[in-house]
Formats: structure tokens, C-alpha cells, sequence
């Protein structure tokens, strides 16, 4: 280990930052908000940073740095652009045993800032140890993707029962059993979505009685049209704790492989007139995982709320006392227009965006044709592949002009995605020529001609 990391206390304790331009005001702001009271010396300083310095009751002085400047301060950092000074600073530190940082030059430091990922109380710092901060802030990245920002929140809710834990389990392992079956459990997502009074009740209930049977939830996600990096930080975080995942065709395989390993996985169709699991059955088996005590990622294509009856499973959900949370999801919509090219909307070409299912009724489809021929309007079509004859039809007996733009999305935003671009004139015929697999979103406006215009873009 080349360097031991540490926490260092800074509360009301004196520092001395050594610059007064970008650099210095970002490693300011960092002291700054472990409670330091700075002194800042630089020739030269942004007003920003000196009145942030300013009201954290710190001075700003001025003037060039002297040696005796560093005396009586608990942390040094120097972060001006003159190697000199900076090697001046280090030495004068170093010299009476001061922890020094100095921006840029890890051989002049006693001591170095880590990439910082802050959910306090809870802290993490990523060290390169100043040999490549860009792949620690990168690692930051990821690891930040993996925690969410309310971490923070629960560990401060956890700290609030450290004392009660600590009376009602005075044998250490018992105590960390508990606090690991309270992590498991329901708890922590209670947190994360914001229903801390809940959570410090039932935190409080699991003290009184731990023998507590577990309770089951269900986690209605978003997986987004295909490609994984779509998923949100929060579709991925319940993936990846949920004991049984149950899911749907369009739900494609590099996404169910984010899922959590040993997790259980039940397929439920449902390819159009192949329903693998009827709705109803669907429903009731969630109730039933959910009553089991497990907590069940319910993994829906797109999002759970646009097309995809994500109404009626927690309908049934409510119904039975089951907990559940909604995660959104990118809808086919955004994902195929952002990765084809075509913006839904646009200043010049449509105003207003409608989507509609395709899906039809009786054998025909079922829609209120005079609101869709609306000029700079764009129509974007769901389950549309199968009836786009008699959609075509219908829209142009209500009157949409032939020459209007449609585009043909097949697997949008995954390696397998095509797109056919023609007229309400040659759209069938084009489809006819190649056909596309499902899923397909279909959507008619002049906005389609868009793509051919960013030519930039590439299928
Ligand atoms: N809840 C989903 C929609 C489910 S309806 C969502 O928000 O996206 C199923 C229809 O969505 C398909 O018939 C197709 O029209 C469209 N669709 C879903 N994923 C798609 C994809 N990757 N590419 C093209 N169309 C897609």
C-alpha cells in the first residue's frame, strides 16, 4: 500500500490553500465542505471562491506566499501554476511535518486527495495514488452508478438505532445478523424512495419483534427498448437484489443478464397472440411470489406505463397489500427517435407528438382517426406492424395528404435495428420488399424526413 487512507477531520480547523484560480477552488470547495476554515494566499483570486471561503469565516490574502505562512495549519494544499512556489510550499510543509497536497505532483505530496463519492455520513474515496486520477474518477463513476444518492439518508437512519441495536443484542454477531437482515429486507428501498417515516416505524417494529416473518414487494421496472446502457440506476440496482425475476418477450437477453445471478427467472410471453402467462395469470402470480416474502422484479420492455398494462398489475397488487415500486423506462418511442435519427418533435415539423396502439380490436383497429391526421403532428404507432394496411387506409380517408414521411423501426436501439423510411404512398409495398422482425414502432410525420437531413447519422 502506498498510502493509507484516512478520514480526516477538518471541522473548524484551519487549512492553508496556496492559489487562488480553478484548480485551488476546486480542492477549496472540497475542505470547504469537510467544515475547514480557510486561508487562502494568492496574488490573485476568482470572487467566487474568496466568498465562499468568506462565509465560512476563512480570509483571503492578497500577496505572494511566505514559508511561515504553513505554520499552525492542520492541512496545506498547493494548487498555483508556478512549480516553484508550489515546490516551496511542499518543502516548507514537509519541514515541520504538515500534511501537504500539491495539485499535479504526487512526488511534492505527504498527502493526496481520492476521487470522492459523497453519500454522508457514508464516504468513498478512490486513490490511484497519483498515478492515473482519470481511471480513479472513471471507477468513481461506476461505483457512483451502483450506490444511489440516498444511501446517505439510510445510513443516517441506521445510525439513529445504533444505540437501541446495541441494547437489545449486546452479542455482536447477533447484532450484525440483525442489521444484515434489515438490509435484505424491504428497508433500504423504503429509503430510497423517500418513505423514511415508514422505514424508521418498521426499523423501530424489527427491533420489538426481529422474529418478524419477511414481507415480499414487487418491483414493476422499465427495462427500456433494448440496448442495456438505457437502463436507469434504479432499474439496475433492483435487478440486481430482487429474488425472482419475472418477464416479458421484449425484454432482451443482455438486459436479463444484468440480472442478479441467482435469481429465479419465469418467462411470461407474451409474443402477440402467443400470451405465454393470460394477464390475469400474470397478475395473481405476482401476488403470489410477493406473498411468499420474495421480492420480485416485475421487467417490462420500454416503459411500464405506455403500453404496457403496468396499471393493471399493480391495480391487483393494491388490491392485495402488496408493496411495490414503479421504475420508469426509456418507451420504445424516445429510444427508436434518438437512435434512428428522427426527433418526435421539432419547431418547424410537428408540434405535438401522439402514441397509439396499433393493436386491434375485432380485426380492425379502434382510433379516433380525426385527431391523428392533425398537420405537425407526428403519430408514432405501437403494435402497429400487423395493421399498418388498415391504419394507412384509414388515415388517408381522414384525410392525411399521401406524401406524408413514414419511418419503420424494427429491434430499435439494439445491434439488430433496421429502419425503412417511405410514404404513406409506398409504405406497404416497401414492408412487402423486407420484412421487418418485431418488435416495430412505426412513426408517420415529417419529422421523419429529419434523418435523412442529420446525416450524421448511421444505422
Ligand atoms: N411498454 C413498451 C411498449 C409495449 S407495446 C414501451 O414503453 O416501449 C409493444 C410495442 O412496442 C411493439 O409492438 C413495438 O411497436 C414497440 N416496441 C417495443 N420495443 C421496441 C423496439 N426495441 N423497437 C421497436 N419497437 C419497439
Amino acid at each position: 500500500m502506498e498510502t493509507l487512507p484516512l478520514g480526516f477531520r477538518l471541522q473548524d480547523r484551519p487549512c492553508l490553500v496556496v492559489g487562488g484560480g480553478d484548480i485551488a477552488a476546486r480542492k477549496a470547495s472540497l475542505v470547504l465542505r469537510a467544515g475547514a476554515r480557510v486561508t487562502l494566499v494568492a496574488p490573485e483570486v476568482l470572487p467566487a471562491l474568496r466568498a465562499d471561503i468568506e462565509a465560512q469565516g476563512g480570509t483571503v490574502q492578497l500577496r505572494r506566499f511566505q514559508e511561515d505562512d504553513v505554520v499552525g495549519n492542520v492541512l496545506v494544499i498547493a494548487a498555483t501554476s508556478d512549480e516553484a512556489v508550489n515546490a516551496a510550499v511542499s518543502q516548507a510543509c514537509q519541514a515541520r511535518s504538515i500534511p501537504v497536497n500539491v495539485v499535479d505532483a504526487p512526488a511534492l505530496c505527504t498527502v493526496i486527495f481520492p476521487a470522492i463519492i459523497d453519500r454522508s455520513p457514508l464516504l468513498i474515496g478512490i486513490s490511484s495514488n497519483g498515478v492515473s486520477p482519470v481511471l480513479a474518477r472513471r471507477l468513481r463513476g461506476r461505483i457512483e452508478s451502483l450506490i444511489p444518492a440516498a444511501y446517505g439518508r439510510l445510513a443516517s437512519l441506521l445510525g439513529e438505532f445504533r444505540k437501541q441495536a446495541k441494547q437489545h443484542f449486546p452479542d455482536a454477531s447477533a447484532r450484525r445478523q440483525f442489521w444484515e437482515s434489515v438490509l435484505d429486507g424491504p428497508l433500504p428501498e423504503l429509503v430510497f424512495g423517500g418513505r423514511e417515516a415508514e422505514a424508521r416505524q418498521q426499523l423501530a417494529g424489527l427491533l420489538e419483534n426481529p422474529a418478524k416473518p419477511p414481507s415480499g414487494e414487487v418491483y414493476l421496472v422499465g427495462a427500456g427498448p433494448g440496448d442495456p446502457d438505457l437502463l436507469t440506476f434504479k432499474a439496475l440496482r433492483l435487478m440486481q437484489q430482487a429474488d425472482v425475476v419475472v418477464y416479458d418477450r421484449l425484454v432482451s437477453a443482455p438486459i436479463l443478464d444484468l440480472c442478479r445471478r441467482d435469481a429465479d427467472r419465469i418467462y411470461v410471453g407474451k409474443a402477440r397472440a402467443d400470451h405465454a402467462l393470460p394477464q390475469e395469470d400474470i397478475n395473481g402470480l405476482l401476488v403470489r411470489l410477493a406473498r411468499e416474502g420474495k421480492r420480485v422484479c416485475r421487467l417490462k420492455g420500454g416503459d411500464p406505463f405506455i403500453f404496457g398494462r403496468g396499471g393493471e398489475e399493480i391495480e391487483e397488487l393494491a388490491d392485495a397489500g402488496i408493496p411495490f415500486q414503479v421504475v420508469p423506462g426509456i418507451t420504445a418511442a424516445s429510444g427508436c427517435a434518438a437512435y434512428s435519427g428522427i426527433p418526435l418533435t421539432h419547431r418547424n415539423h410537428a408540434q405535438s407528438v401522439r402514441f397509439v396502439t396499433g393493436h386491434l380490436k375485432d380485426g380492425t383497429p379502434d382510433l379516433p382517426w380525426a385527431e391523428l391526421v392533425h398537420p405537425n403532428q407526428t403519430l408514432v404507432l405501437y403494435m402497429g406492424l400487423v395493421s399498418l394496411g388498415p391504419i394507412r387506409e384509414q388515415l388517408l380517408a381522414h384525410g392525411l395528404p399521401i406524401s406524408t414521411p413514414v419511418a419503420m423501426i424494427s429491434r430499435g436501439t439494439t445491434p439488430q435495428q433496421q429502419v425503412v423510411t417511405g410514404t404513406l404512398q409506398d409504405i406497404t409495398d416497401k414492408l412487402a420488399a423486407t420484412p421487418l422482425p418485431a418488435p416495430t414502432l412505426i412513426i408517420v410525420g415529417d419529422v421523419v424526413t429529419l434523418r435523412e437531413r442529420l446525416n450524421w447519422f448511421r444505422d
